[in-house]
């Protein structure tokens, strides 16, 4: 592999999940010749092979896939188009000059040059450190993540008598996953009063297993000193405190955590990207360029996605310009600054191009009926229902933003009333 490796490619991409895989397809098809994807797991697909669940592809396929069905669709088409995967190898450091520093079990230390790097490292999930949760810390307390690799690729249960603490679309899987593996699920305690995870979930996870969602409830304190014994569970004021007096117990010796993921921004921030606090990602220009050029970005390092699908659309577009970059087509820089306005939590890119097509990802705040999202006033779409866990996506056609002569637009949602 050694002696096949190039010393310097058109674009080299930074993990090899959904997002890296995609990229890479996107690149080859702008044009790179020179691509080489860098995962530091053994094998690529990134989260996707862990999520042996169906529900995947039903935008990009038309079709439902697991996980691994869908990564393998995309490793198929990456390896068919002559691109090189390095597995096993972790990417240390890119520096000022798109060096990449490699550590790779089987080649050791590399340097490799790249004329344009895409950052798809994906996401992890937040601990019980981010939420602070008081109490012991016994054995049995552990992300959905981590029980879904345990249960799915080891074939190990991770406890008989489950909790899970928030509803994020992993937990409402897990939830699912157990109780089919005979574990029993006693409920589901989200401190916000509606899920955090797809309806879709909810309903086929939660509601046609009979699993409790309990709303506005939160794990005020963990008990146990070896293994985890019995939670204290107690509904939240509106200040999200919880309100001990109406306080109980459940007995369980697994405690799940759902309660969102974070962009991997390790090398994000050794690059020194500028860094939006919403998204917890970089900064991304609408042809997905960080403010390091030559960087680009997208996938759950980019900002978390509700479906692998837009993870896809997005990586491929993200490729493509990256390729473009590296075979020195750049297009014309972005005029216009994205402002994230009313009831708007995040938004994706943070700049936009007049006089061509842009893609816009945001989130709501808050759930939200009959309400109108507009872009200055050069765009409005109404929608009957928002809710926070599902992403929307916005395809301005180029006319939109044709003859715009200011240098900043706001997006906002506001409900029909107040428009
Ligand atoms: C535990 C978990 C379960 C999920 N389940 C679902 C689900 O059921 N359905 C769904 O639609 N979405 C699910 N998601 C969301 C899912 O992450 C996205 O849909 C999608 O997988 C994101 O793709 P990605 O390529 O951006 O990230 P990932 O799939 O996470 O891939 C990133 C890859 O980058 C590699 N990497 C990171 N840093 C480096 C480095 N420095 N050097 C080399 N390699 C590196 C990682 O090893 C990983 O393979 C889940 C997410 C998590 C965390």
């Amino acid at each position: 592999m050694k002696n096949r490796l190039k010393k310097v490619y058109d674009v080299v991409i930074v993990g090899g999940g959904p997002a890296g895989l995609a990229a890479a397809v996107g690149a080859r098809a702008a044009g790179a010749e020179r691509i080489l994807v860098i995962d530091r797991e053994i094998e690529a697909g990134g989260i996707l092979n862990q999520c042996i669940h169906s529900g995947f592809g039903l935008h990009h396929f038309k079709e439902e896939l697991t996980g691994p069905e869908y990564a393998e669709r995309f490793i198929r088409q990456v390896e068919s188009g002559g691109i090189e995967i390095l597995t096993d190898a972790y990417v240390m450091d890119i520096g000022s000059d798109l060096q990449l520093e490699v550590i790779s079990g089987a080649l050791g230390h590399l340097n490799l040059k790249a004329r344009a790097v895409v950052l798809a490292m994906g996401c992890r999930e937040r601990t019980r450190g981010a939420i602070r949760t008081p109490g012991f810390r016994p054995a049995g307390v552990m992300t959905a993540g981590l029980a879904q690799k345990l249960v799915n690729m080891k074939g190990v249960l991770p406890g008989r008598r489950i909790a899970i603490l928030g509803s994020g679309d992993i937990g409402l899987i897990m939830a699912r996953r157990l109780r089919l593996e005979g574990c029993e699920v006693v409920g589901v305690y989200e401190v916000q009063p509606y899920s955090s995870g797809l309806t879709r979930n909810v309903v086929q996870c939660l509601d046609d297993f009979a699993i409790p969602l309990h709303l506005s409830s939160t794990v005020a304190f963990i008990h146990g000193r070896d293994r985890l014994e019995k939670l204290t569970v107690a509904p939240v004021d509106e200040q999200l405190a919880p309100d001990l007096s109406r306080s109980f117990e459940v007995a369980c010796d697994t405690l799940l955590l759902s309660i969102g993921l974070i962009p991997e921004n390790e090398l994000s921030t050794r690059l020194r990207l500028r860094m939006d606090p919403a998204t917890g990602g970089p900064q991304v220009t609408s042809t997905l360029e960080t403010s390091f050029p030559g960087v680009f970005a997208c996938g759950n390092v980019l900002h978390v996605h509700d479906l692998v699908d837009f993870v896809t659309e997005e990586a491929l577009r993200a490729g493509r310009f990256a390729a473009e970059v590296a075979l020195d087509r750049r297009r014309p820089g972005d005029n216009i600054a994205l402002q994230p306005g009313a009831n708007i939590a995040s938004c994706v890119p943070h700049s936009l191009a007049s006089g061509r097509e842009q893609v816009i990802y945001l989130r709501v705040k808050r759930p939200l009926k009959d309400c109108v999202l507009t872009v200055g006033d050069r765009y409005e779409k109404s929608f009957r229902r928002l809710l926070p866990a599902e992403m929307i996506r916005l395809t301005l056609p180029p006319e939109v933003l044709e003859r715009f002569f200011g240098d900043s637009l706001n997006i906002d949602i506001r409900p029909k009333g107040e428009v």
